[in-house]
């Protein structure tokens, strides 16, 4: 299709020489106008000089590209003068144009804009005899002086406070005429504006306007070129993958005007509703009005078609005969456009199988197209449309699975803003989005009255420096929680998301001080029992109460999760601690618990003082007499589990976190817990210290605890061994996994593995049963992937940690990686936070090794990973690459990791 020297594509009334199919060398736009013209859709003729030339723009410089497409621009003019039966440059009838750029990917705002490019001085009396309409002629004049001279010329104010300076001098001669609207300025003021400009063009760049249209035109595309390397532009490429490589094309259409009088509109249009996703055709346009006017929204919108409109007036609060009168619809204002408009819609979402946002200009009763892409939309429509179009025959089932983008399907599974309250919202600080969701309640700093203010009905956010498994309950009945320090895997975020619960973490500007109960943002200080807001999808904080609505799981999302099973390869189980978070995932589709952090149920009611008991004891007799009181609670919990997942695996993960966790560390806390177990403070004290660890993440934790103290994973395996057998008695099915953490050598594993296996075969003599159950290991130290077939050797299957993982390999602490990651991140140092998309270069290499190693000895090993990246697309793709068998991930991201494993397995 394409020769090497062909640099430049006309479209026209009978004549398409690019495609669709062609969006690399034609950019977005470009293609999609040349695909319309081959449709028969109208649109404005013109021609897109390709993406290459402007590659070639950046890597040889100007010169050499005006050599390269000099010719075929000419003869690209001479298409468009014969289309039209103009003349450029002719200044009795000129023939105008639009500059516009147009990359690969949609990049909205890289570069404004130009029209009504042709004019100058002469000319503009010519458009005024032909149009009999001198202010539109003036006013066409005066947006191109102040759209060239801005994008092409570079008048930008002098400063970020600075006003535009073209507004400014509008602004001036409204004043003088005692005018408030653009529109109240007659054919007189705008030639006067035009000279201005042209004046302070002189004066600050120190060239004159230029009026040859040549010139004109060659500036405009060189500016769109050199707009692909300036700095909105390479941050918005930064942002969203998209390689400079790529570079834009240029489209140059000739003018239609949406301008010249009452006849004429303009206006955009969704061939689907964008919100909803329903099957209606909506969209907006304005009577006597060109594009920027519809954006700048001066003028109130009217609707295109009538029950669109209709729906508009009841929610605007418009009676029926002032719509009518002020605001009819396109469809009773236009009857025979409105069906054009229609028409062209319906062919070009059939054409592109895709909700479609077009846009559209009428010329004194003529429409023309002028724009269409598969738009935009939310999480809820992007569901609801590919199910529909899936029933509706338009798209088949891979397709349709890959319509939805995973992470967007967080919008229907929590709270959201209500839209309108949140517009006019203030923000007051950002931190990480560390669980989706919105949340509005009263500052409270202390888990325990976030306890006793929930008890009362109040809806409360728990706003914590950093928080610990004691606040547990406290977030649990919290609406949402805000944290001044930790990162995407602190304890706030994967306990918040585990519940489902809005979480914002590692806000830094925000400072807690507990003892005067307040929160100081800045200057800002707010008390306890104020009202703040957090949109946990953003990371955002607000002031004040914005009201939310939940969220609505529609039939479609049902669909579409069948789908995924028909489609995905890997299982996907949930994180999940408590029946009622096994509910939760069961319900979402979850086929087994990757990960039960067993300490997440030391905290609850009676049994923190039983934990403490044992903590405080002086030798194992002691610990031994504290355990045998947590033993009923702990096969209670395991009852519970298994009861909810019956028939489904549930794994349980021995103790993991360092012992210190569970001793309270302030004075006043510790004195009630002195009283409470009728020991001395100074035992207390004493114990704290001994347990203090400079880095508690690398100190006594996960398996070194269990070895030192072989009597706690003895009462934990019991507790599931009898909790399972008392399940199956009820007529249950339960399958068992028990975990090791923390592994980094076999005979670390071993050491576990006999004491569990030990306890099994007690417990199994004294029910006279027995019990198939898999125990297995975390790999979640660098050393225990390294070892990967000597423990596979001796362990039933692997979980990947990848928690632990990242942070050991990385050498970056989970807890406080948020100081300096923004940086690395802003700095490209890391692509993305790998603590929450894997970082495949490094640890993923890793996982893949630990893999093929574990299944070079095992071949039926099984293999999951329990990290927060199961719950992360991105990871998620990357696993089953790696041929993992499950991802677990927190119970309200499993639909996310379903749709993402059947992506990934039809990607393969
Ligand atoms: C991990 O390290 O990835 C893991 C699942 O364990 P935790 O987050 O509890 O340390
Ligand atoms: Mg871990």
């Amino acid at each position: 299709m394409k020769s090497p020297e062909k640099f430049v594509y006309v479209f026209g009334s009978n004549r398409s020489e690019g495609a669709a199919a062609m969006k690399n060398l034609l950019g977005g736009k470009g293609a999609n106008l040349a695909e319309m013209c081959r449709l028969g859709i109208t649109v404005p003729s013109g021609f897109t000089i390709s993406t290459e030339a402007c590659t070639a723009f950046t890597e040889q410089g100007r010169d050499a590209v005006f050599e390269l497409i000099q010719g075929e621009v000419l003869a690209g003019v001479k298409f468009l003068e014969t289309e039209m039966g103009k003349s450029f440059g002719d200044a009795s009838d000129p023939l105008l144009l639009s500059v516009r750029s147009g990359a690969r990917a949609s990049m909205p705002g890289m570069m404004d804009t130009i029209l009504n490019l042709g004019l100058n001085d002469e000319a503009v009396l010519g458009l005024a005899r032909k149009t009999n309409d001198a202010r539109f002629a003036w006013d066409s004049y005066r947006r191109f002086v102040q759209m060239y001279g801005d994008v092409v010329m570079g008048l930008k104010p002098v400063s970020k406070e600075d006003h535009d300076p073209f507004e400014v001098i509008i602004d001036m001669v409204k004043a003088q005429k005692g005018v408030k609207l653009d529109t109240d300025l007659d054919a007189d003021d705008l030639k006067e504006l035009v000279q201005r400009f042209k004046s302070l063009i002189r004066a600050r760049i120190g060239r004159d306007f230029p009026t040859d249209p040549w010139e004109q035109l060659w500036g405009a595309v060189w500016a769109v070129f050199e707009s692909w390397n300036n700095e909105r532009a390479c941050v918005y490429r930064e942002l969203n993958d998209i390689p400079a490589s790529w570079g834009t094309a240029v489209n140059v259409q000739v003018m239609v005007f949406g301008n010249l009088g009452d006849s004429s509109a303009t206006g955009v249009a969704f061939s689907r509703d964008a919100g909803t996703g329903e099957d209606l055709f909506n969209g907006e346009f304005l009577v006597n009005a060109q594009g920027e006017d519809v954006v700048a929204g001066i003028r109130t919108p009217q609707q295109v078609s009538l029950v669109g409109s209709q729906r508009w007036a009841e929610l605007a609060l418009v009676s029926e005969e002032e719509r009518q009168l002020h605001y009819p619809s396109l469809q009773e204002l236009m009857p025979d456009i409105y069906q054009q408009l229609l028409h062209a819609e319906t062919t070009l979402e059939n054409h592109f199988r895709d909700m479609q946002d077009i846009e559209f200009t009428i010329q004194q009763g003529k429409l023309w197209m002028l724009q269409t892409r598969n738009g935009k939309r939310t999480g809820s429509a992007m569901v609801r449309i590919a199910m529909e179009m899936l029933q509706q025959g338009m798209i088949d089932e891979k397709t349709a699975l890959q319509r939805v983008v995973p992470d967007r399907l967080n919008e229907l599974l929590h709270p959201i803003f209500d839209p309108g309250a949140r517009k006019a919202a203030v923000i007051l600080a950002r931190g990480l989005p560390a669980s989706p969701g919105a949340a509005t309640g009263q500052i409270v700093f202390h888990a325990d009255e976030a306890e006793t203010w929930a008890k009362a009905g109040k809806d409360v956010i728990l706003v914590r420096q950093e928080t610990s498994p004691e606040d547990l309950r406290g977030m649990s009945v919290a609406r949402g929680i805000l944290t001044a320090r930790g990162g995407m895997t602190s304890h706030a975020a994967v306990v918040a998301r585990g519940m489902g619960k809005c979480c914002v973490s590692g806000a830094g500007a925000v400072h807690v001080d507990l003892k005067a109960r307040t929160m100081s943002i800045g200057e800002a200080v707010y008390h306890e029992g104020d009202w703040i807001s957090l949109d946990g999808s953003a990371g955002e904080v607000y002031a004040g109460q914005i009201a939310t609505k939940d969220a609505e799981l529609s039939g479609d999302f049902g669909k579409l999760m069948a789908l995924t099973d028909k489609y995905k390869r890997m299982d996907i189980r949930a994180n999940a601690d408590t029946p009622d978070e096994a509910m939760v995932a069961r319900n979402f589709g979850a086929t087994g618990i990757g990960l039960c952090r067993t300490e997440h149920m030391f905290f609850e009611g009676a049994r923190i003082l039983a934990v403490r008991e044992m903590i405080l004891a002086d030798n194992e007799a002691g610990r031994r007499k504290a355990l045998a009181k947590l033993l009923p609670m702990q096969r209670g919990d395991f009852e519970g589990l298994f009861r909810e997942m019956h028939d489904l695996p549930v794994t349980i993960r021995l103790l993991d976190p360092p012992l210190h966790e569970f001793l309270p560390h302030d004075e006043a806390n510790q004195r009630t817990m002195a009283a409470e177990m009728g020991v001395s403070l100074g035992k207390i004290r004493m114990r704290v210290e001994e347990l203090h660890e400079f880095n508690p993440m690398m100190g006594h934790r996960g398996c070194r605890l269990g070895i030192s103290y072989p009597e706690i994973t003895e009462m934990q395996a019991r507790a599931v061994f009898e909790a399972a057998l008392n399940v199956r008695a009820a007529g249950i099915h339960v399958k068992t996994e028990i975990m090791v953490p923390l592994v980094g050598t076999v005979r670390e594993f071993n050491a576990q593995a006999d004491v569990i296996r030990r306890t099994a075969a007690t417990v199994f003599a004294e029910r006279g049963e027995t019990l198939d159950y898999l125990l297995g290991s975390m790999i979640e130290t660098p050393r225990g992937a390294l070892m990967a077939d000597s423990i596979a050797r001796q362990a039933e299957f692997f979980s990947f940690g990848t928690n632990d993982l990242t942070q050991m390999t990385l050498g970056f602490s989970r807890d406080d990686a948020g100081k300096f990651l923004p940086e690395y991140l802003k700095r490209g140092i890391y692509e993305h936070d790998p603590f929450r998309s894997i970082d495949q270069k490094g640890v993923g290499v890793l996982v893949q090794m630990a893999v093929e190693k574990g299944r070079s000895v095992r071949p039926d090993l099984e293999v999951g990973v329990c990290g927060e990246h199961g719950g992360d697309p991105v990871s998620v793709a990357f696993f089953d690459q790696a041929g993992l068998d499950y991802v677990s991930c927190s119970p309200y991201r499993v639909p996310i990791a379903r749709l993402a494993a059947a992506q990934a397995a039809i990607a393969s």
